[in-house]
């Protein structure tokens, strides 16, 4: 009897998982519905050229209706407004509900705002293309309200948080400036970029020689750097930090970490600090029908050691659920979560990047390092059919 297997999400786990079961599984054996809040997938690797406004939002947000093509899935744009997996009931924005016979969860994550005061109400975020737009016409807006008002506040730019997100951030902003300014007749050098870090340094996850090289190329750019310094509060455009400091900023945007989708933690699955935990299967350590992807599950690794919420995880992570959904409903043998650890790649915007590649951390900086993330991109856009996406 056809099985029905609806896949909350469609970014990288979500989309894998769907891709990856209909290669196993013919429409007479399994209806795949999935659900997404917006009409497209979103290569959020890449959400910070688009807030930059260095890419256009089709290069980065393709239609799901078009990478489903063929594929008998039923695609259905709406949030999930909650879901129970004791009652297996999935509630919708649109009023519809959802059963299942297997559900895969790849809901992602949230942004973090670990308790600050008006941090969540004056902050913006880069969590989807829609916010990437958002950062950009604003932007925009500030730089053309400086033209005039010589405000100062309208001319600083604050990001908040220097990991992967905020330094890839910052140095696609530092790229675009010259000529955004130009646009408005303003002189690049009134702008202040900064970027606030509650560490002792950017980019933990790199080594320290990697760290100097990003700082440098980024200074060099026009960005200062105020590491070791938490955002204590915000109120309004003012920004507090633990030193008692205050930064008067008309544009801030907060990249300080993520945290579980809390839909995860209200269903009835185990969770850890609101992330499902999942077993070598990829299945909920509490409920055997629902596999859970990318960074609304944490899959420890052998070490020990929980696997980072990144895209390369998402996408592996997604492609086994697709094998296993297939294996649990027609009682075959899964496989274990093994995944390959690729590197990370961070890019300082458009010319210069950083990066750790393989298992051994052979570090790159510089043009190789760009390619590589370049390339990256690509293999992933390949995987997908979504090649059509780099025609813009
Ligand atoms: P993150 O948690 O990695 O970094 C957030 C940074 O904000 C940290 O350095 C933290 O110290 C800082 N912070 C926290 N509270 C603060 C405060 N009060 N004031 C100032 N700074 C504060 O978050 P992220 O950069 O969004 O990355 C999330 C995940 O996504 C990571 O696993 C990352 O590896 C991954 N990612 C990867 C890439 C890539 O591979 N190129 C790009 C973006 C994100």
């Amino acid at each position: 009897m056809s099985k029905h297997i609806v896949i909350l999400g469609a970014g990288y786990g979500g989309l894998l998982s769907a891709l990856t079961v209909r290669k196993y599984m013919s429409k007479a054996e399994a209806k795949v519905t999935v659900v997404n809040q917006y009409p497209t997938h979103q290569i959020i690797t890449e959400l910070h050229r688009l807030a930059a406004g260095s890419i256009s939002e089709k290069a980065i947000a393709m239609p799901l209706a078009k990478l489903f093509a063929g594929k008998d899935i039923d695609l259905k744009i709406a949030k999930v407004k909650s879901f129970s997996v004791d009652s297996k009931q999935i509630s919708l924005s649109d009023g519809s509900t959802l059963s299942y016979d297997a559900l895969v969860v790849g809901l992602g994550s949230t942004t973090a705002y670990f308790g600050i005061p008006g941090l969540e109400q004056y902050s913006m975020v880069l969590k989807s293309a829609e916010d990437a737009k958002n950062i950009h016409a604003h932007i925009e807006s500030k730089i053309a309200a400086y033209a005039q008002s010589k405000n100062p506040a309208d001319a600083t730019i604050l990001i908040g948080g220097g990991g992967l997100t905020g330094v890839e951030l910052v140095g696609e902003i530092a790229d675009v400036l010259p000529k955004l300014t130009k646009r408005y007749g303003v002189d690049p050098k009134e702008i202040k970029l900064l970027l606030v870090e509650a560490g002792p340094k950017i980019l933990p996850v790199l080594p320290d020689h990697l760290i100097q090289r990003a700082t440098a190329s980024l200074e060099a750019r026009g960005v200062q750097f105020l590491t070791g310094l938490p955002v204590t509060n915000v109120e309004g455009n003012t920004v507090d930090l633990k030193d008692g400091q205050k930064i008067v900023a008309n544009t801030f945007v907060w990249t300080g970490g993520v945290q579980g989708n809390p839909l995860v933690g209200e269903s009835g699955l185990e969770v850890n600090r609101g992330r499902a935990t999942v077993n070598d299967f990829l299945q909920s350590a509490s409920h055997k029908d629902v596999f859970v992807a990318g960074d609304s599950a944490v899959h420890f690794a052998p070490d020990g050691r929980p696997n980072p919420p990144t895209a390369q995880i998402a996408w592996q992570m997604g492609e086994l659920i697709g094998y296993n959904l297939y294996a649990l409903l027609n009682n075959k043998a899964m496989e274990s979560f093994s995944p390959i650890n690729s590197g990370t790649l961070a890019s300082l915007g458009r010319k210069d990047g950083v990066a750790i590649i393989g298992g051994s951390s052979t570090p790159l900086k510089g043009l190789p390092a760009t390619m590589m993330k370049e390339a990256s991109n690509i293999r992933y856009l390949t995987h997908i059919k979504g090649l059509f996406s780099l025609a813009y």
